[in-house]
């Protein structure tokens, strides 16, 4: 589905010596490469603060701690999305309300939103799934009407563009309260294990964050609130600074070959290519074709005979899930999450596609339709 080791190749001194850097100067925890990376980061995403830590899952939950959500409170999420986002809300004593997601997007829909809004209601987690930006407009308008908390999981679209209607532009996990993201190692921004960040433009709250993440601690020793150890660890940070200078060119080599999919599968009947949103654009984390639900194994075994690769992002929504059996889910009808978890398989997407591996994977897809 990636190719991490030839794009390693290409980049290959900075990396080697980024990290022997961090070895010889052995500042492993909290280094300045940690310091740097951050700073680089909130430049980028023209943010004032990122708050880095161990993973993105850490991120959400560490989010809704900072935002002090209590045992007993909503938080509206999809349920068409990696099980991280809704993880951390029952593991906080927090109760997920799932909704619907856009049949086009992929993303939250804004009006099931609206609908799910209870008095104990207090977050909403868009997750700007595949690549591209939820209505961050519709939702930041929502929660301010019924002062509900945003948290963005971000974790698929870093660097993705969101486009407000006035047509100013800014980053996605920018917009809500806090953004979250991971650095896993396959996502768009990865580094060689474990990371992610928190991003806040709240002063305030970002302190929080940053003492959650740290133990708690506000001075060394002296512990105000229960928290995490939470951190990114200065060798991932030294190769996320690497790696965050090609992000730009990585998501247009991503573009690049989602062009290339769509123009060889838009005309296959019974396949729908990937709709682009108008709020933002497409980071293309995955590139998710819809096709109809009984072929849908057999390409998956066709593809597999032919040594490609593919996915399903994801085969059982949250909402069915055994983890959430002690919730009360039996009014949860979510038939597009359902309609939409039965056609989805993603093909590979990274940013080292070979034009003969493009071609073969085109006419490979092409022959078994
Ligand atoms: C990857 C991912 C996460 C979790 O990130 P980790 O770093 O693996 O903990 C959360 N949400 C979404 C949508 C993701 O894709």
């Amino acid at each position: 589905m990636v190719d991490l080791v030839s794009q390693y190749e290409k980049i290959k001194p900075s990396i080697d010596a980024a990290i022997q850097d961090v070895i010889t100067k052995a500042q492993f925890i909290n280094g300045p490469e940690v310091q740097g990376f951050q700073e680089e980061l909130e430049n980028y995403l023209q943010v004032k603060h990122v708050i880095p830590c161990a993973n993105g899952t850490d991120a959400l939950q560490m989010a809704m701690m900072g935002l002090g959500l209590q045992p007993g409170d909503e938080v509206i999420t999809p349920s068409f999305t990696y099980i991280a986002t809704t993880e951390v809300i029952a593991l906080l004593g927090l109760t997920p309300i799932f909704v619907e997601v856009d049949p086009l997007s992929f993303c939250i829909d804004p009006n099931a939103v609206k609908a799910a809004i209870t008095p104990k209601t207090k977050a909403i987690v868009p997750v700007h799934l595949y690549g591209q930006a939820a209505n961050m407009e519709a939702i930041m308008s929502i929660a301010d009407e019924h002062e509900l908390f945003v948290i963005e999981d971000n974790a698929q679209a870093i660097g993705c563009d969101y486009r407000y209607t006035t047509g100013a532009r800014v980053k996605t996990g920018t917009i809500g309260h806090v953004g979250c993201t991971s650095f896993f190692p396959s996502k768009n921004l990865g580094c060689y294990g474990d990371g992610g960040a928190m991003m806040t433009n709240d002063d305030q709250l970002a302190q929080t964050l940053r003492r959650i993440a740290n133990h708690g601690q506000t001075k060394r020793y002296y512990h105000d609130t229960v928290g995490c150890n939470s951190r990114l660890d200065s060798l991932q940070a030294a190769v996320l600074r690497v790696k965050l200078r090609q992000l730009d060119s990585y998501i247009d080599a991503r573009q690049n070959l989602a062009n290339a999919y769509d123009e060889a599968f838009a005309g296959l009947a019974g396949v729908s290519i990937p709709v682009r949103s108008n709020h933002s654009n497409h980071v293309f984390h995955q590139y998710t074709l819809q096709v109809p639900p009984q072929s849908r194994d057999a390409l998956q075994t066709f593809l597999n005979d032919k040594e490609i690769p593919s996915m399903i992002y994801y085969p059982i929504p949250a909402h069915r899930q055994k983890m959430f059996a002690s919730f009360d889910l039996a009014s949860t009808n979510l038939s597009v999450t359902d309609f939409l978890t039965e056609r989805v398989i993603s093909l590979p997407m990274h940013t080292e596609m070979q034009p003969d591996q493009l071609a073969y994977i085109c006419s490979t897809v092409q022959s078994f339709f």
